[in-house]
């Protein structure tokens, strides 16, 4: 029976007896089987052997002079490598005694005198391999510790009414002075930063709830203030005997790891220059704009911007100068688009984020816009960039202004998916460049040519403005029972330099889109107010003035405000002042409330245009209104086509029965005016009576006109 131990070489065994052929009974027994045997006589020169031969086993008879057995046994668990060497005790056979502080000194075995030496070699060989077993388990046992001290990973069981256990590596992970710290509960909660104790609380629950497990990350926080992010993976395991059940899990520290994902996060999609997104998570943005571009159906524009003037800075001051320049850039336009703060808002799905700022590389930026109404309105966002970077950047002794070219592409018009898109906006940057000076670019040329001239139109509108090329015209309205005028409407004209006189058809659209109407608006209200005080039938009864409101001036917040200071400045009576608006303004909801308070300042109210929009009848009870102006294409064909009569005829009906004024446009001829006074209209205006005419004109018309209607049988 040949025995090997580990390296392959034959075990030592130290028998250890006073009794010198009980020690040559051993070795006869042993050395057969294998074992390299040695020899003390007592206690002490048993520790000597120990210490000098390191054997595997020892055999070691509890009665012995000088030091005995138990004592020995005793001494060699101290000794290096002592702790876990097999110790085979032996006893006399009814020294039950000696056998329990066998065991208390820490004897692995114990076999009774006389020994059965036939049998000792087998008791020492079973030894040995349990040994070896557990040196096996030891040795694991360290690895998987060092595994885990390593991996920043601890394991933990719950069992409900025990607490929660933790393995000792739990401490370092945690960083905890002490695992009484977590050991309920409700104190391990107490580390957990607020925002994640709900997912922690609920995970937990529900692995109770369904005895099933989870996989999780949230903060912790150490008492110390050391914060970490782990990972915690647990399962629950049931007893199906006890019918019990309890969690068991791990617990990494995960800090490092993260940290180190967004540092490569930020390599990977951030320019390093600005810290602004890259290309790549810009084109990632795209993709995910597009998709919900798509589903809300909404345009979406790319604006590629290109800097003129970074290139010198480089080159005459130096890199690092260029990139200050850049960085300025980055701040400016993230502050204009109001993509700092709110990004992170919309990030934390606070707010839903419309701009998007990325940085293509070099000197290129790129925003993406969504919710795109209009290319004008993307043309207008243009040139507030490039109005934004044309402000001198300071570098300390010098400045310098750049300059920006923009190249747009337009979901849906010019491409359904990023590359595309961005390819297209690329070309349209091109056709940019190409051309001197700060120029904006839309991929599709019918886009530019539709876009611009509404651009330069308008830019001629503000100047025009501010030139006091704007005049008002005045079409006088003529009460149709008496046939004497009752007022005028306000109409603007442009008292262009060169083109003459220009109708509102061609401009007041433009002025409508790009928010100019609010500032013209107010100024035709405070010219028309001015007037009204001067205007009167010709024995002093004031006249009404009748001004037409865009919907788009209830852009405007404070529409109300505004319109009150112009009647306390100019002193025109409201009860005189009339306000034609449209019935898109009164169908957003979000318009009555300061149409009612207009009206509550003494302004009347006319639904102007009545019967082109989404007309129903129905609206004019349900509005804050005086009268209704029926449009001029019903006048038109009201002696020839009886549909339009029908109309005519049930508007004023309603429309008196409802205590309003029904006033009809466009009246061209005696006919129409003999059916409308027949119909029961109050008032009518039109080429008929006259067109719109200058200030004094107007006058002038309105004296002679009541001069007139005071002869005795007066014409209609
Ligand atoms: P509207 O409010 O329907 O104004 C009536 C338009 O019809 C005026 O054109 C007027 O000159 C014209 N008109 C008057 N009588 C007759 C007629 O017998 N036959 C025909 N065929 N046309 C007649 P205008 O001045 O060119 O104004 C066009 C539109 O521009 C106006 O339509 C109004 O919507 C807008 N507008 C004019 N002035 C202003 C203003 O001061 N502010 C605002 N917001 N819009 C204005
Ligand atoms: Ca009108
Ligand atoms: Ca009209």
């Amino acid at each position: 029976m040949q025995l090997n131990y580990r390296d392959e070489r034959d075990p030592i065994a130290l028998i250890v007896d006073d009794d010198s052929t009980a020690r040559f009974m051993a070795r006869q027994a042993l050395e057969p089987a294998g074992f390299v045997v040695h020899e003390a006589g007592d206690g002490g020169s048993a520790l000597h052997a120990f210490v000098t031969l390191h054997p595997d086993i020892v055999v070691l008879d509890v009665m012995m002079p000088v030091m005995d057995g138990l004592e020995a046994c005793a001494r060699i668990r101290g000794l290096p490598g002592g702790a876990h060497t097999p110790i085979l005790m032996l006893t006399g056979l009814d020294d039950t005694a000696s056998i329990n502080r066998a065991y208390e000194v820490g004897a692995t075995d114990f076999a009774t005198k006389p020994v059965n030496y036939v049998l000792l070699a087998h008791r020492l060989r079973y030894l040995l391999r349990a040994k070896i077993t557990a040196d096996a388990l030891r040795e694991s046992e360290a690895r998987l510790t060092n595994a885990q001290r390593i991996a920043k990973l601890c394991h933990w069981e719950w069992e409900p009414g025990h607490g929660i256990q933790w393995s000792a590596e739990a401490k370092t992970v945690l960083g905890l002075p002490s695992l009484d710290l977590v050991r309920d509960y409700k104190r391990l909660l107490a580390l957990i930063p607020a925002e994640d104790q709900a997912k922690v609380q609920a995970a937990i629950a529900e692995a109770w709830k369904q005895g099933t497990g989870f996989g999780l990350e949230h903060g912790l926080e150490s008492p110390n203030g050391v914060f970490r992010t782990v990972y915690q993976e647990a399962e629950c395991i049931k007893d199906e005997q006890m019918g019990s059940c309890r969690l068991v899990g791990t617990l990494q520290d995960v800090t490092e790891r993260r940290r180190a994902e967004k540092q490569i996060e930020r390599l990977v999609y951030y320019e390093k220059t600005t810290g602004l997104p890259n290309r790549a998570l810009l084109k990632k943005k795209l993709a995910e704009l597009l998709v919900e571009a798509k589903r809300e159906n909404q345009g979406l524009a790319i604006l590629i911007l290109d800097l003129a003037g970074v290139k010198p800075v480089n080159d005459s001051f130096g890199r690092s100068r260029g990139d200050q320049v850049l960085r300025q850039v980055a701040k400016r336009l993230t502050e204009l688009l109001d993509c700092g703060e709110q990004a992170a808002l919309a990030r934390a799905g606070l707010q839903e984020q419309c701009m998007f700022l990325g940085h293509l590389g070099g000197d290129e930026f790129c925003v993406l816009r969504k919710g795109v109404e209009s290319a004008e309105d993307v043309a207008l966002l243009a040139r507030r960039i490039q109005n934004e970077l044309a402000q001198p950047i300071s570098l300390g002794d010098h400045e310098v202004c750049l300059g920006c070219s923009v190249g747009i592409s337009i979901y849906p018009e010019d491409g359904g998916d990023p590359e595309q898109l961005l390819k297209h906006g690329g070309a349209a940057l091109h056709s940019a460049k190409k051309e001197r000076g700060n120029q904006v670019k839309f991929f599709t040329p019918a886009m530019n040519q539709r876009v611009f001239r509404s651009l330069i139109l308008e830019a001629q509108l503000r100047k025009a403005l501010q030139l006091g090329q704007f005049v008002l015209h005045y079409q006088p309205k003529v009460d149709l029972k008496d046939g004497k005028a009752v007022g005028v409407e306000v109409l603007l004209r442009w008292q262009h330099p060169t083109r003459g006189l220009v109708y509102p058809g061609e401009f007041i659209s433009v002025a409508e889109e790009t928010g100019l109407i609010g500032p013209l608006g107010e100024w035709i209200f405070r010219a028309a107010c001015e007037r009204s005080i001067a205007f009167n039938d010709g024995d002093g009864t004031p006249l009404g003035v009748a001004v037409n409101i865009s919907a788009a001036q209830f852009a405007q917040k404070d529409l109300y405000w505004r319109f009150a200071k112009v009647l306390e400045l100019t002193g025109a009576d409201p009860r005189c002042m009339e306000l034609e608006i449209t019935e898109s303004l009164l169908l957003d909801a979000a318009n009555l409330p300061t149409v009612y308070k207009l009206r509550k300042l003494g302004l009347r109210i006319t639904m102007d245009d009545f019967g082109t929009g989404y007309s129903s009848l129905g609206y004019l009870k349900d509005f804050p209104l005086d009268s209704v102006k029926i449009d001029r294409s019903f006048i038109k064909g009201i002696r020839k086509d009886p549909a339009d009569a029908a109309i005519v005829s049930a508007v004023i009906g309603l429309a008196h029965s409802l205590k309003l004024k029904v006033v009809a446009e466009g009246v061209e001829n005696e006919a129409q005016v003999e059916v409308l006074r027949a119909m029961g209209c109050d008032q009518a205006q039109g080429y008929y009576y006259t067109r719109a005419l200058g200030a004094t004109e107007a006058q002038l018309w309105l004296n002679g006109r009541n001069q007139l209607a005071r002869a005795p049988k007066a014409p209609a």
